[in-house]
């Protein structure tokens, strides 16, 4: 194996976690094995099939470059995913501009929202950081109750 890419030892996922649900997509055929983590974006990767339409999502907010939508196991009583469409495993690897497209939903998000003041963001960034979802993505995720979320299917 080449020595400059990373590579999941699936068989280290625990089996019965709530985490490997979500990497179910993903592991058909592979589990045990060494895996290249390219193999994951685009082709398999589960926020790549939301951003392509592929996969359902209760979906909040989208344009060409972006696209925010319900976490499916929400942690808190607002909890949505803000991604770049595109595949970028890493905030390092996000380009500058797309980093301020996000900042920029983020502020409409909470002003839409009507939470400016009740908000935490959350960069999962690497596996060893919590990152379950190989494609970068905020956290937006609020205490605040009674907000009414308009999300399409
Ligand atoms: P991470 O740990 O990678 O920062 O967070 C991944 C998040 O994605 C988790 O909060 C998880 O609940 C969410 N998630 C995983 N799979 C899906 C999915 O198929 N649809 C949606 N909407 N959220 C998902
Ligand atoms: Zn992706």
């Amino acid at each position: 194996m080449p020595n400059n890419k990373r590579f999941y030892q699936l068989s280290s996922f625990p089996r019965e976690s709530k985490d490997s649900r979500y990497l179910a997509d993903g592991l058909i055929n592979c589990v045990g094995k060494p895996v290249e983590t390219s193999y994951f974006s685009a082709m398999s990767c589960i926020f790549c099939q939301i951003a392509d339409g592929k996969k359902p999502a209760k979906v909040f907010f989208e344009d060409a470059q972006i696209i925010v939508f319900a976490d499916i196991l929400p942690r808190a009583p607002v909890h949505l995913l803000v991604c770049p469409k595109k595949h970028y495993a890493s905030l390092l690897d996000l380009p500058e501009e797309l980093l301020l497209k996000l900042h920029e939903t983020i502020r409409k998000i909470a002003t839409e929202l009507s939470i400016k003041d009740n908000f935490r963001l959350i960069v999962n960034n690497g596996a060893a950081a919590g990152q379950i979802v190989e494609h970068l993505h905020f956290h937006f995720i609020s205490n605040a109750r009674g907000v009414k979320l308009k999300l399409s299917e």
